[in-house]
């Protein structure tokens, strides 16, 4: 991307957390990157090759993401929508910014928002903490063994899991059900 102030900068997806692409509005703000004009490509990679990339562009009080994305074998699609930024004043001066979630119906202020697909706020995502999401990977794990042991997995399951253990592709705990 060209223009005013525009750059590149990559962000790891934690081991921990490589199911989610998180954009966290405070990564903006210390790559200087909320003001109004900057645009920049946040590239997420995992064990060091590129993964995932948006657009975001600075707006007035908003920022637009752009990007293209596709679950599993379905066709790319665009997606391009503005999320709202709010800013709250800091106990010793300055302010913070917040991102309104820009799901439908929500708003919510928060740092983080979570993708792929739509980028949204971790209500909206029905994310569990961690410990819950591993203990729901592992059932959903083991659900996927046992019908490939039983009944002969679903093509669609197999491959997501393939899909999976590359890294690139988030995990839909529970879809293969
Ligand atoms: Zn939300």
């Amino acid at each position: 991307m060209g223009g005013l102030g525009s750059g590149r900068y990559s962000l790891n997806r934690k081991e921990t957390t490589s199911d989610y692409l998180r954009l966290d509005v405070r990564w903006l703000q210390r790559a200087g990157d909320l003001v109004p004009g900057r645009s920049n490509t946040l590239e997420w990679s995992q064990n060091g090759k590129p993964c995932d990339t948006i657009t975001v562009i600075c707006e007035f009080n908003s920022i637009l993401l752009s990007y293209n994305h596709r679950r599993w074998a379905d066709p790319w699609k665009h997606e391009e929508y503005r999320v709202n930024i709010d800013w709250t004043p800091c106990h010793y001066g300055g302010r913070r910014p917040w991102f309104l979630c820009p799901a439908a119906g929500c708003a919510r202020r928060v740092a983080v928002l979570y993708g792929p697909g739509i980028f949204a706020c971790r209500q909206c995502r029905h994310l569990t903490y961690e410990t819950q999401r591993k203990s729901a990977y592992s059932r959903a794990i083991w659900r996927a063994q046992v019908y490939a042991r039983n009944l002969e997995a679903p093509r669609t399951c197999s491959s997501r899991f393939r899909e999976n253990r590359k890294g690139c592709i988030s995990a839909h705990i529970g879809g293969c059900s």
